[in-house]
C-alpha cells in the first residue's frame, strides 16, 4: 500500500476527518484551513510519542491510538479551551494493515469523544513515532495559564492521582494483579479523558492551571514559577482509587499519586469562593492544598510537617540525582 492509499484508507476516510464546524478544509490540499470564531484566540499544542520510550513496543493499536490523542488533547483542556481540530504526523516502521486499523480506530474513537476533527498530517518512514498538534479556541484573554496563582486560593485536583503510575509496571508486564485492580487502572493510564468540560468550568474562575503529565508535584512546581508563590500539598488530602490502594498500599499509593506521571488530570489553583460553584456542576474536584507566599513545592503531613520528598518528576535529558 502506498501513501496516499494509506492516508485515504485509514485516515481521510475516517469519521473524525470529515470536515465541517470550524474546518473549513480538511484534509487533501496543501493546508487545512480553520475559521475560528471572531474574539477567538487559537490554542495549540503538540506531544510526541516515540516507541520504546513513551509505549512498548508491540502496544495495543487501539488504545495506543486512544491515547495518543487524549494526553494532546488534554492540553487544550488545561487551557480551557473547546477543540476544534488536530493533526497526526505518523512515523511507521511498515505498513502493517492490521496495527493501522487497530491505531486509526482508536484515534477515532477518541477524536469523537473530544469532539475533535483530524485536519491533516504527514505519514513518514522510520521508528514508529507519533505526533499529534492539536487545536481549539478560547475567548480572547480567558486561557487558563500557568500564572496567575494568589496567595490563600485552593490548590486542587480534578481527580484520583497516580492510576498511570500504578498502571505502568502492568502495561509493561513487571506485574499482574486481579481484573478488579488492574482494569480500572489499565483503562485510565490507556484512555485517559480530556477535563474539558472542568476547563470551561474553571474558565474566569481559577486563577491557574495545568494537566498533570509529569507528576502533581512537578507540574505544580510549574504553577508556582510561573505565579511566583508557592505551593502546599497535603499528602493526607491526596485522592487515591481503590484499585490504586489495593494495588500499592497506602504510603506507595500517596508517593504514587505526587511524583507519578501521566494522569492528565487538571491541577488549578482557585479562590474558595468558587468552589461550590465547580461541585455544584457535579464535576470532580478534589481540595489537596493551598497556595502561599514564597516559592515551589513543599508536602506536609496530617501535623503540618514538611516531608517533602527528594524526586519530583521525569524529565527528558535530565542526568540521574
Ligand atoms: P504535502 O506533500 O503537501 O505536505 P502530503 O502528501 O504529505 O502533503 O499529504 C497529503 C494530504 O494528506 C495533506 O492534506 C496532509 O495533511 C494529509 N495527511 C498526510 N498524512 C496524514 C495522516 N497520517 N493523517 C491525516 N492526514 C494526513
Ligand atoms: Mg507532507
Amino acid at each position: 500500500m502506498g501513501e496516499f492509499e494509506l492516508i485515504r484508507h485509514y485516515f481521510a476516510g475516517a469519521p473524525c476527518a470529515r470536515a465541517g464546524g470550524a474546518v473549513a478544509l480538511g484534509i487533501g490540499d496543501d493546508c487545512a484551513l480553520l475559521a475560528p470564531t471572531p474574539g477567538q484566540q487559537l490554542a495549540v499544542s503538540t506531544d510526541t510519542l516515540v516507541a520504546g520510550g513513551h509505549f512498548p513496543h508491540g502496544a495495543d493499536p487501539f488504545l495506543l491510538g486512544q491515547r495518543t490523542l487524549a494526553v494532546a488533547a488534554s492540553d487544550l483542556a488545561a487551557m480551557g479551551a473547546e477543540p476544534l481540530g488536530f493533526t497526526l504526523a505518523l512515523t511507521l516502521p511498515d505498513t502493517d494493515p492490521h496495527w493501522l486499523q487497530g491505531f486509526s480506530e482508536g484515534l477515532n474513537h477518541m477524536a469523537e469523544h473530544c469532539r475533535l476533527r483530524l485536519i491533516g498530517g504527514d505519514t513518514t518512514r522510520g521508528t514508529l513515532t507519533l505526533t499529534v498538534t492539536v487545536f481549539g479556541s478560547v475567548p480572547a484573554g480567558q486561557a487558563l495559564t500557568r500564572a496567575g496563582a494568589q496567595v490563600g486560593d485552593l490548590l486542587c485536583v480534578g481527580g484520583v492521582l497516580g492510576q498511570a503510575a500504578g498502571a505502568l509496571p502492568l502495561v509493561l508486564g513487571q506485574r499482574e494483579a486481579p481484573a478488579a485492580i488492574a482494569e480500572p487502572l489499565l483503562a485510565h493510564y490507556w484512555s485517559p479523558s480530556p477535563q474539558f468540560a472542568l476547563g470551561l468550568a474553571l474558565r474566569g474562575r481559577a486563577t491557574a492551571a495545568l494537566d498533570i503529565s509529569d507528576g502533581l508535584l512537578a507540574d505544580c512546581g510549574h504553577i508556582a514559577a510561573a505565579s511566583g508563590c508557592a505551593l502546599q500539598v497535603e499528602r493526607s488530602a491526596l485522592p487515591l482509587s481503590n484499585a490504586l490502594l489495593a494495588l500499592l498500599g497506602d504510603d506507595a499509593a500517596r508517593t504514587a499519586a505526587l511524583s507519578g506521571g501521566d494522569d492528565y488530570v487538571l491541577a488549578f489553583t482557585l479562590p474558595a469562593e468558587h468552589l461550590p460553584y465547580i461541585v455544584g456542576q457535579g464535576l470532580a474536584v478534589h481540595v489537596v492544598g493551598r497556595v502561599v507566599a514564597g516559592s515551589g513545592v513543599s508536602v506536609l503531613d496530617a501535623n503540618g510537617r514538611d516531608i517533602t520528598p527528594a524526586i519530583r518528576g521525569y524529565q527528558h535529558f535530565r542526568e540521574s540525582p
